[in-house]
């Protein structure tokens, strides 16, 4: 049997469209699963799904209103669309509480970690110390940057143990305080969080890359993410 996997979508909110990267369909069709974008104008929508589902991937996407960490915007903030803010934190909420696998990809990663009461660098500007570059001009799926894998995390086991992995980069933004039983996963060398998990639950993952953009590359750091899901999502009931 597939097992359904719920994606959430992108939007441009001032035409009522949503939208979605082919990519992350691939990917989780490639690891077995059904994929079903989710997007919702009612609460009990997004509960009845969240039944039906066995995982749930959160898309990459623009920025998350600074007002649900409790800040105002600041310079550097980018395009924000709060329809999708609330459908995805509402999404994200009822799946962690359903203890349900979650596979946070980019944007998704800072609304698994705000959804927790974490918070977001508004733009990595305001870090401080000398920075990478995190948004390479270069193709999607190629590792641009290095992280550091710590020891004994998902990730880790996920990479079959290695603590060095290339990926891509496309953010301005990165997670600041982290959210309520998360622990970092991964970093670069100048310290910006790229993967985080919590403690909670087998399988709640936020990664900072695209994987779904290296995963028809047979790159590391890629499709192995998205088999993953599928495994715990197989576990999962
Ligand atoms: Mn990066």
């Amino acid at each position: 049997m597939m097992l359904p996997i719920g994606i959430t979508c992108g939007t441009q909110e001032g035409l009522c469209l949503m939208r979605l990267s082919w990519d992350y369909i691939k990917a989780i069709e490639r690891a077995g699963g059904l994929p079903v974008p989710l997007m919702f104008f009612q609460r009990d929508s997004a509960r009845k799904a969240i039944k039906m589902i066995r995982g749930l991937v959160l898309s990459g996407g623009g920025d998350v209103d600074p007002f649900h960490f409790g800040e105002e915007p600041r310079p550097g903030c980018g395009e924000i669309s709060p329809y999708r803010d609330e459908n995805e934190l509402g999404l994200v909420r009822l799946a962690l509480e359903a203890q349900m696998p979650i596979l946070g990809i980019c944007r998704g990663a800072q609304v698994l970690n705000i959804a927790l009461g974490g918070n977001i660098f508004q733009d990595l500007g305001m870090k401080g110390g000398e920075l990478q570059e995190h948004y390479q001009k270069a193709p999607a799926y190629l590792p641009y940057h290095q992280l550091r894998i710590n020891k004994g995390t998902l990730l880790g086991k996920i990479s079959g143990g290695e603590t060095a992995l290339r990926v891509n980069s496309f953010h301005h933004q990165a997670i600041r305080k982290l959210g309520e039983g998360l622990i970092i996963s991964a970093t670069t060398s100048d310290g910006v969080i790229e993967a985080v998990e919590s403690i909670h639950s087998p399988f709640v993952l936020g990664v900072q890359w695209h994987p779904e953009a290296m995963a028809g590359k047979n790159l590391p750091g890629g499709q192995e993410l998205f088999d993953a899901l599928l495994e715990a999502a197989a576990c999962y009931r």
